[in-house]
């Protein structure tokens, strides 16, 4: 246990953010350093519950208050060993995990939570400072040929589980780099890229090879992929997005969160969609329309709107969601307090009727409706229309599944049953088999859209499967079987 006394002596405390001024005219990770001291605390909060239910908050299983105690001894290389031990890639999650873990810490039920989450980074970036984070090949060899199809969390945690059992693993992304989400979704204010190169160059020197600009099922076959492999994983994400199909929705100006953010994280400099001096409206409340607000501010927007379809939600815990659940409470996220601080402002229980133009049919104006709550359908508020100025929209409404193009189409051609669960997502067996024998599927493929620890649990989890297919056994760990889900 770290100090017995340690969660009724210091208070729960965060790294400060940078001031808004200042980080909004860069694209760098938004928090200061967090000095050592202040995280030895942080570690000292851990009780040693005894029923550590952090462990079954976190999808992984990290063993939370294993490393905690290491922290709070300075015993930092155990402390990345224990890590490692359940997550290939703490620093992913260190810094983009929502943290359900801390929403199910003991501590929770009548205090702060412990702030798991900076812990965890600390330990990996302290980790890769000091050098102990080394390339691990496997001592011997199987001559069994893997391919992964897809370069995101799912797809690289498979492929480094597999790639370190002794597989040939090539991964395929059809991106020109790989990352999926980590590399061309989520703004470098969140998480900065080059963390994801380190861990790439630690993944190549193991021996995964990566293959970019390879749309699988157009460039290489399945047929041709089935012959060259020995398994296949389907790692592709969940990128067909959610539309809203409202008049005006054709106007130059209008994008998806997912046509808007690639380019922006491609070249921060000059995007070819830009909000420069622009009003911009971003439609969806959630994580991704929070990327979506930070970029346009440091774009130099004229001004942003958020606009959300459900009631602003509750500051605290309600009991209808009570501890250990992952609550859904009013978040204010870095770029919530840019808007905050004066680029704009974020609307609720409000709904897009129409987008209007001008002569050039460049989008200008958005006509929107206030709307009563869920339970009466979203019903519209007589009499409250209105108009705000859009001079870019984007559309951050979440996705339907994975994109149903000849990969998928190809795959289900030659399944010996449904190839889809009912929801559009790729069906998967309790191994992460799916109907067609040698391929299997983790990650948002299979779950939906889902989040990054989810991903890394479903890869690991995935190659378990994959390698015992393949060897008729497995030492790799299996974090979660496909159908486990957050509890809510
Ligand atoms: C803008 C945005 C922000 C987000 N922010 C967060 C966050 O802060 N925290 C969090 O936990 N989650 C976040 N998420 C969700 C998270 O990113 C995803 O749940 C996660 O990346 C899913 O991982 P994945 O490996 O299954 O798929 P993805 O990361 O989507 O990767 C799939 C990859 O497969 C490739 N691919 C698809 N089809 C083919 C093919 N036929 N051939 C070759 N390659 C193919 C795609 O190009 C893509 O690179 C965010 C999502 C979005 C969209
Ligand atoms: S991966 Fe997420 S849930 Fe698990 S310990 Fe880290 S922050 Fe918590």
């Amino acid at each position: 246990m770290a100090d017995p006394k340690g969660f009724l002596t210091h208070d729960r405390e965060l790294p400060a953010r940078r001031p808004v001024d200042v980080r909004i005219r860069d694209w760098r990770e938004v928090y200061e350093d967090f000095p050592k001291p202040a995280l030895t605390k942080q570690a000292a909060r851990c009780m040693d519950c005894g029923i550590p239910f952090c462990h079954n908050g976190c999808p992984l299983g990290n063993l939370i208050p294993e490393w905690n105690d290491l922290v709070y001894r300075d015993d930092w290389r155990e402390a990345i060993e224990r890590l490692h031990a359940t997550n290939n890639f703490p620093e992913f999650t260190g810094r983009l995990c929502p943290a359900p873990c801390e929403a199910a810490c003991v501590l929770g039920i009548n205090s702060d939570p412990v702030a798991i989450k900076r812990v965890e980074v600390e330990i990996i970036d302290r980790a890769f400072s000091e050098g102990w984070v080394t390339p691990q090949p496997p001592e011997a060899k199987t001559g069994k040929r893997v391919a992964v199809v897809g370069s995101g969390p799912a797809g690289l945690a498979a492929a480094q589980q597999l790639t370190r059992a002794g597989h040939d693993v090539v991964v395929f992304e059809r991106a020109d780099r790989i990352g999926g989400l980590l590399r061309y979704g989520i703004p470098e204010f969140k998480m900065e890229k080059r963390h994801v190169d380190r861990r790439l160059e630690q993944m190549e020197a193991e021996g995964t090879e990566f293959r970019t600009g390879v749309n699988v099922g157009v460039d290489v076959t399945v047929a041709e992929l089935r012959e060259e492999f020995d398994a296949i994983v389907l790692a592709g994400g969940a990128t067909a997005w959610r539309d809203l199909p409202v008049p005006g929705r054709d106007l130059k100006g209008v994008y998806q969160a997912m046509e808007y953010l690639p380019p922006a994280n491609r070249d921060m400099a000059a995007s070819p969609i830009s909000a420069e001096g622009r009003h911009v409206v971003v439609i969806g409340g959630g994580d991704t329309g929070a990327d979506c607000i930070g970029t346009a501010i440091r774009q130099g927007a004229a001004s942003v709107t958020q606009l959300e379809i459900m009631p602003q939600p509750p500051a605290a815990r309600p009991d209808s969601q009570p501890w250990p659940t992952y609550p859904m409470l009013f978040k204010m996220e870095s770029a919530h307090e840019e808007l905050e601080a004066g680029a704009g402002d974020r609307v609720y229980a409000v709904s897009t009727t129409e987008f209007l133009g001008d002569e050039d049919g460049d989008v200008r104006a958005l006509r929107l409706v206030e709307v009563e709550g869920p339970a009466s359908g979203f019903r519209q508020v007589p009499g409250s229309e209105r108009e705000i100025p859009a001079e870019l929209v984007t559309l951050a409404m979440g996705f339907v599944g994975p994109e149903k193009g000849p990969l998928l189409t190809d795959l289900a051609a030659l399944a010996s049953r449904e190839f889809f669960d009912p929801r559009g997502n790729v069906a998967r067996g309790t191994s992460y088999e799916t109907a067609v024998d040698g391929v299997f599927a983790a990650g948002d493929m299979g779950r939906g859209q889902s989040l990054i620890v989810w991903a890394i649990a479903e890869g690991r989890s995935a190659a378990a499967a994959v390698d015992e297919y393949l060897t008729g056994r497995t030492a790799l760990p299996v974090a979660i079987p496909p159908t486990a889900r957050s509890l809510v």
